[in-house]
């Protein structure tokens, strides 16, 4: 999992190109990324990308 592009900083680890499911938004950098899609932190203290963008997530929860 860990061969492809990957741009490493502090905690963070996500792969160069996350397309969204839904709208197909992407994240090149850190600072998109955490724009664009936001992270989170799982229970090991790692964080992770959302798969999703914010506009989806926020969307998501409203069709639900
Ligand atoms: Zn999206």
């Amino acid at each position: 999992m860990s061969s492809c592009n990957e741009i490493k900083s502090c905690d963070y680890e996500l792969p160069k190109t996350c397309p969204c499911p839904e709208c197909t938004t992407i994240a090149n950098s850190l600072s998109e990324l955490e724009d664009n899609f936001g992270c989170r932190k799982m229970e090991d203290e790692k964080i992770i990308p959302q798969s999703w963008c914010r506009e989806c997530r926020i969307k998501g929860v409203k069709n639900k």
